[in-house]
């Protein structure tokens, strides 16, 4: 059973009405790490928003099942305690809660304490990153969707991020990540890599695509 079923899904910006996705069909089954990649504005943000309930969207069309379950039925709370998480874009800060813990931490246990603790300033960009990878292993996410967990990274925080990212992978759990580096996708190893364009992903693969994005840039695999 699939973990993720988006069928045929349609949805527009709440206030304008504007059709930003227009079609998006796509596959998780538990343990894959699915890439998306695609032009800036081809809606890839949007999708991930759409998927955890975001207000400033309205699904039109289609169907999201996750666990079995209509996932647009249930509120972003509930698609949270169900376990579907987002990183977060401004990420919540920590003190002391640093990566290269990472590997000692006795993740289940952190749980409460880590819920509890102050929100704290001045954490670099990279810092910032690993630690919403932090927040996710810690949440223990069945689908974990990553959106360009990678921008303004260097190449050190970028692996630091990939190795997080893998070591949150499990045979039940899966990540979703929107990404536009090759770099990151050498370090992570997806099952399938998507191109979106215009609101509909238009063509899925391996990381030979991504190679021939790097390469050619988008237009060598557009559907247009
Ligand atoms: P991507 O993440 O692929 O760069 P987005 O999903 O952020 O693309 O945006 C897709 C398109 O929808 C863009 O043209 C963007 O400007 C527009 N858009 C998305 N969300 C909003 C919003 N809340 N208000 C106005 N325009 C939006
Ligand atoms: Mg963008
Ligand atoms: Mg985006």
């Amino acid at each position: 059973r699939p973990l993720l079923e988006v069928k045929d899904l349609t949805a527009v910006i709440a206030e304008s009405k504007q059709e930003i996705l227009k079609g998006v069909n796509l596959v998780v089954y538990e343990g894959e790490v699915h890439a998306i990649m695609g032009k800036n504005g081809s809606g890839k943000s949007t999708f991930s928003k759409v998927l955890v309930g975001h207000p400033d969207y309205e699904v039109t069309g289609g169907s999201v099942v996750f666990k079995g379950e209509d996932l647009l039925e249930m509120e972003p709370e509930e698609r949270s305690l169900a376990g579907l998480f987002m990183s977060f874009q401004a990420p919540v800060e920590i003190p002391g809660f640093y990566a290269y813990l990472f590997p000692k931490l006795e993740l289940v246990n952190m749980k409460s304490d880590f819920l509890n603790r102050n929100v704290n300033e001045g954490f670099s960009g990279g810092e910032r990153k690993r630690n919403e990878i932090l927040q996710l292993a810690v949440l223990g996410a069945e689908l974990a969707i990553l959106d360009e967990i990678d921008s303004g990274l260097d190449v050190d925080a970028m692996r630091d991020v990939a190795k997080a990212v893998n070591g949150l992978l499990t045979p039940k759990n899966s990540v979703l990540m929107i990404t536009h580096y090759l770099r990151l996708l050498e370090f992570i190893k997806p099952t399938s890599i998507h191109i979106m364009e215009d609101g509909r992903i238009v063509k899925t693969g391996d990381i030979s695509i991504a190679k021939v994005l790097e390469k050619e840039g988008y237009k060598a695999i557009s559907a247009s």
